[in-house]
């Protein structure tokens, strides 16, 4: 019996080759009929015997492309219309409901074309096919078609024209595709932005083999690059570019060579290799080949990439390992605009190594660790945004604004969250200008315009200074570990009321304090305050974050007065420490924190590391290097005495601080005191669930905030906790650090808006 249906797709289904799909699945099954683009997604009718088509229907969402997402497929039976061809009509308008793919790492096809000396894409820097290449940030606007992209400006050869047409070609309406008669070309300059004749790509890599810093255009903005081997070319990196201790990235040809440098697991190894090609950090082989030390100074792990554009190929191939760090001045955003590269690079780089394929839009490198079983991811960038995430549909569109640092933001429409590209730190004026910029593309680009504003609680952030001045909407202020906690919960789709754990470095109380070592409970609607530390002092305030010693001062007088004080260790106290000590006890400049990675901060400089410090969290990440020394005796772990106030647990220190200053007088040294530390917050993490549970009966625990980027520490609690009987809710897609606060805020407004608060 003939039968006919019209069917509706929705997900990712445009640019990834899918029509193409279409068209062979209904060829192969002897279907009529026809099938179409528009900017909701993709329609098509399907024609043929019953037991054909529903076959086809199976397949449509079984055999799907490697990059489309299929969310939704829609059926229904019509009259059949006696067709016996299948066609691909011209893309149509429609209201806009459809998803941009994020760029994809070259297939395995296109590499293959790459290496082969018989075709005509051999050693072609720019190849990609509807399986592969760049997307979200050549894409101007929707729907997806070449003259909304950056490729526009590349008419296409007859070659290419041919393969573009041809549903039955992997580059059937590959919007990217190119090859070297019609598309982008290399081009080599030097470092004042002059061209150089010869072949652009050999000057490069002769110019890195030499030990100069090149700057290499990708496909989110341009990278620093330079030999990974060698210690003054890594040493002059670090000096032009202000970046002292702060790791940077490497990238190596294959996963062999990764195996030399680092200790990879195999889901590691497929995270690496993965198409979405994130920089994943590895622990550092101490028995195989090794990078130049300055690559990632007193850092147990360090950042490895696979390469994920066929320039890259290129790049590595006969190469030493290389560093790929951003292409920017210290903290400034990542340089996308070929216009601005000379200059903004100028005193960094050597020469350029690039190309007139526009990058519309900056896109940092994704950051992601495997721990506690499952890849997690530290920053969400190239390669995932902006694939929606899910949150609770609300009936509104929110857009969250973020924090300061690490800023994100994430735009909502029905029950899909889109979380913004790393965006960086606001309190540089380029930052906040792709910030404004972005927030208004997404909201083209996505065709929402939101109804509701979610930001944080601090009046200085330049994000909920931004959410202040959207005056149409309404808003919704979130305090920042509340968004944590609510961050973890939307991932998991909890509804119910948690046990959350909430470290990190600072946040804004309701009480206009500063927050960080909390134990909240509570749901993404509301919570309340369980546990937090006991207040730390910052003496000198900001300047106490990058000189942590004057907050284990300020500890050690909390702690033990001046007797302790007597004892500090060996190098603590610099010279006027009395002054800034008296100056701390008057509350002058002196800000009070219960931040658990302040706590850190004083641990890790009373052990004698990270005194002075130029990253943030870069005490705890020394601290957590000590652990990989090893400790010639056992110890236990330190105790934090949990004191009674006004019904509130108060996580005390003081009794520990003391032990540690005790254990550097015994001369134990800062790989026992590391230890003894970080097993002293499992416990406490332990036995302050125990204690919520006990009062309340809550068995799910979420840990949230930057500190759990500390994988000994994520990795021990979790694993205790689910020993004793806790449900564990970990982040995974969305990062633990201020990078998820925007996905966060999002869940908080929804779940107000459903539950009729707002
Ligand atoms: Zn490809
Ligand atoms: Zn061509
Ligand atoms: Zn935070």
């Amino acid at each position: 019996m003939r039968v006919r249906y019209a069917v509706e797709v929705k997900g990712i289904v445009q640019g990834v080759g899918f029509r193409p799909f279409v068209y062979g699945l209904a060829v192969h099954n002897q279907l009529g009929g026809w099938v179409l683009n528009h900017a909701a997604g993709v329609s098509l009718e399907i024609e043929g015997e019953a037991e054909d088509c529903e076959d086809f229907l199976i397949r449509l969402r079984e055999d799907a492309p490697a990059l489309a997402v299929v969310e939704e497929v829609q059926a229904r039976r019509i009259a059949p219309q006696e067709a016996y061809s299948f066609a691909i009509r011209e893309s149509g308008g429609g209201a806009r409901d459809t998803l941009v793919s994020p760029d994809m790492g070259i297939c395995e096809d296109c590499l293959a074309e790459l290496r082969d000396p018989q075709n005509r894409r051999f050693r072609y820097a720019f190849t990609n096919c509807t399986n592969c290449g760049p997307r979200f940030t050549i894409i101007e606007s929707l729907p997806y078609d070449r003259p909304r992209t950056t490729m526009r400006v590349f008419p296409l050869c007859a070659d290419c024209a041919r393969e573009y047409q041809d549903p039955l070609d992997r580059r059937f309406h590959a919007q990217p595709n190119a090859c070297p008669v019609c598309g982008p070309q290399l081009r080599f300059l030097d470092a004042a932005g002059r061209e150089q004749p010869g072949d652009a790509l050999e000057a490069a890599k002769q110019a890195i083999r030499a030990g100069e810093i090149i700057a290499v255009k990708g496909i989110g903005g341009y990278h620093l690059v330079c030999d990974a081997t060698a210690e003054s070319a890594v040493t002059l990196l670090r000096n032009r570019k202000y970046r002292w201790d702060k790791p940077f990235a490497v990238m190596l040809p294959d996963l062999d060579t990764v195996r030399q440098y680092c200790l990879v697991e195999e889901a590691e190894a497929e995270l690496l290799a993965s198409q979405r090609r994130p920089i994943v950090l590895l622990r550092k082989r101490l028995d195989g080949s090794a990078l130049a030390g300055e690559v990632a100074p007193r850092n147990p792990r360090i950042g490895v990439m696979l390469p994920y554009t066929p320039l890259h190929y290129l790049l590595c191939e006969q190469m030493p390992p290389l560093v790929m760090t951003s292409g920017n001045v210290s903290d400034e955003p990542i340089v996308y605009e070929d216009t601005c590269a000379v200059t903004a690079l100028s005193g960094i780089a050597d020469g350029f190594l690039t190309h007139n394929r526009a990058i519309f839009r900056r896109c940092d490198d994704s950051v992601a660790v495997y721990a506690a079983h499952a890849p997690r991811l530290l920053r969400r960038s190239r390669g995932y945004a902006p694939q929606p995430l899910t949150i609770l549909d609300c009936g509104r569109n929110i857009l969250a604004c973020g924090g300061e640092q690490k800023n994100t933001f994430c735009l909502t429409r029905r029950d899909k969250a889109f979380l913004s590209q790393h965006i960086g730190d606001l309190d540089n004026q380029a930052t906040l200008e792709s910030y404004q910029r972005e927030i208004g593309y997404f909201q083209e680009m996505f065709a929402v315009s939101p109804q509701v504003v979610a930001c944080d609680m601090h009046p200085e952030y330049l994000s909920t200074q931004y959410a202040r001045s959207c005056r149409d909407e309404a808003r919704i202020e979130v305090q920042h570990h509340h968004a944590h906690l609510a961050s973890v919960l939307a991932e998991h789709a909890v509804t119910g009321e948690a046990i959350g754990l909430i470290f990190d470095g600072t946040g804004y109380g309701p009480d206009g304090m500063l927050w960080g070592g909390e134990v909240l409970i509570g749901d993404c609607a509301g919570f309340r305050r369980a546990a937090h530390l006991r207040p730390l002092l910052l003496p000198g305030g900001s300047r106490a974050i990058r000189e942590p010693w004057r907050i284990a001062l300020a500890a050690l007088a909390d702690a033990g007065g001046m007797d302790l004080l007597a004892s500090a260790p060996d190098g603590l106290l610099r010279p006027g420490w009395q002054i800034l000590l008296q100056a701390a006890q008057q509350g002058i400049n002196t800000p009070r924190s219960t931040s658990m990675g302040r706590l850190f901060d004083a641990v890790a400089a009373l052990a004698g590391i990270g005194r002075t410090v130029n990253y943030e969290g870069q005490a705890a990440v020394e601290l957590e290097q000590e652990l990989s020394m090893p400790a010639h005796a056992a110890y236990a772990p330190y105790t934090f005495r949990i004191a009674q106030e006004d019904g509130m647990h108060v996580i005390d220190w003081r009794q520990l601080i003391c032990a540690v200053v005790a254990d550097m007088a015994a001369g134990r040294g800062a790989a026992v005191i590391a230890r003894r530390f970080h097993q002293a917050v499992v416990a406490l993490c332990l036995d302050i669930c125990r204690c919520i549970r006990a009062e309340s009966g809550l068995t799910q625990v979420a840990l949230s905030g930057g500190c759990w980027q500390n994988i000994y520490l994520l990795e021990q609690t979790a694993a205790a906790l689910q020993a004793e009987g806790f449900r564990v809710l970990l982040n995974q897609a969305v990062p633990a650090n201020d990078g998820g606060l925007a996905y966060g805020q999002a869940a908080v407004a929804a779940a107000k808006i459903r539950k009729g608060m707002i």
